[in-house]
């Protein structure tokens, strides 16, 4: 079966992906099925028995995303409460006790917490930067290997057509965390991943006010196993969540478009300021990561990170913004920032700021941020 969506642009897919054949006197996107079971005559076979097993607003939202994550091709795509639902669904439904799996050790910031209960449970972790592959040196005889690019908050990128071509001869299944990303931003499973995992509470959805959370695979057999401990566990999506996620889904190519361009015109306004260390952006051509992004990435994201002489200058300066909330999480319509290292556990300057430019114009944000920066100097 072709698709005929899979040879239009991004924009023209986002609008319309997921959306059921028109039924005459129906909405286009029909509204959010609140159900905790279903009419259910006879033997229990049908598509809909239990709200906890399947919904059909997580069906339409799940082939919406599909067809984000793999256009024209046949995937299946599973969503969750929440991003850690999802990242978790995918480790311990691979992972069996006596088996090893390989993270990053500057991914996000919970997959230490992740590692406690791996660990518990008789699995071995190993851990590598994502930067310069390191990861490659960890491989063998590992099950999974997880990697996160553009990695949460450093924005180390790697190669993942490398990793998938050394993990598949090492016998390892590769999951990558594209929350960052998006699937306008990069399709993992074309570079060759097994699972496409990510936060949709992030840039997916972008308006930061849902938690959810999804893993996306070709192979039926790894995405059945996945949605068995979605059943199991219970990790499942409000359906209002769900159709709120696909109502979002129709402005993801105009968010991310806007976002992109504006966090490259605030990272080269940026690199020009005198107290601005470290900075990093992958779409920037000096950035150490941008070799390597611009072969696998089609958009570099709406983050920036970049680094001020201390603490309190970092403070003042979030203080100081007016178009820029002081907050956590990325990828929303409103730029946020914050000092990263207030959280703990990240390896970062105490004057680290993880920016992340939303949807305003570019020239205010730009505006915003250099009279800030300006305000707070000595
Ligand atoms: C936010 C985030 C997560 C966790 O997602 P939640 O929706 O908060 O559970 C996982 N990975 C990355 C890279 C993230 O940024």
């Amino acid at each position: 079966m072709t698709d005929p969506r899979a040879d239009v642009g991004d924009g023209t897919r986002a609008v319309r992906a997921g959306l059921p054949d028109p039924v005459p006197y129906e909405p286009t996107l029909p509204g959010p099925v609140f159900a905790a079971h279903f009419h259910l005559p006879g033997e229990p076979t049908g598509p809909y028995t239990y709200g906890r097993d399947e919904n059909p607003t997580w069906t339409h939202l799940e082939r919406a995303i599909s067809e984000l994550e793999a256009p024209g091709r046949t995937v299946e795509t599973v969503t969750f409460a929440s991003g850690m639902a999802a990242i978790s669904a995918v480790l311990f439904s691979q992972l069996s006790a006596g088996e090893t799996v390989v993270l990053p050790d500057d991914g996000y910031q919970a997959l230490p917490l992740l590692r406690e209960r791996l660990e518990a449970y008789g699995v071995t972790v190993r851990t590598a930067p994502t930067g310069g592959d390191a990861q490659l040196r960890v491989l063998d005889g590992a099950r999974l290997l997880w990697i996160e690019t553009p990695s949460n908050p450093g924005l180390d990128v790697c190669d993942v057509r490398r990793l998938v071509r050394a993990a598949h001869d090492a016998g390892a299944l590769v999951a990558v965390d594209n929350t960052l990303a998006t699937p306008l931003g990069q399709r993992p499973l074309e570079l060759g991943a097994d699972f496409s995992v990510a936060s949709d509470t992030k840039g997916m959805t972008g308006h930061g006010d849902i938690l959810l959370g999804h893993v996306t695979s070709a192979d039926p057999l790894l995405t059945a196993g996945v949605r068995r401990w979605r059943k199991v566990v219970g990790a499942i999506p409000g359906p209002m969540e769900a159709w709120l996620a696909h109502r979002s889904l129709a402005t993801l190519q105009l968010r991310v478009d806007r976002q992109c361009a504006t966090a490259l015109e605030l990272a080269r306004a940026l690199e020009k300021h005198g107290a601005v260390t470290g900075l990093r952006y992958p779409g920037l051509p000096g950035d150490p990561s941008h070799a390597v992004a611009s072969g696998q990435m089609r958009r570099f994201g709406s983050v920036v990170s970049f680094v001020l002489p201390d603490r309190d200058r970092a403070e003042r300066f979030l203080g100081a913004l007016r178009l820029v909330d002081d907050a956590t999480s990325f990828g929303g319509v409103r730029s946020t920032a914050e000092r990263r290292g207030r959280w703990g556990g990240d390896a970062v300057p105490e004057g680290f700021i993880r920016f992340s430019v939303g949807a305003e114009d570019p020239e205010d944000i730009v505006a915003d941020v250099l009279r800030a920066l300006d305000e707070t100097a000595g």
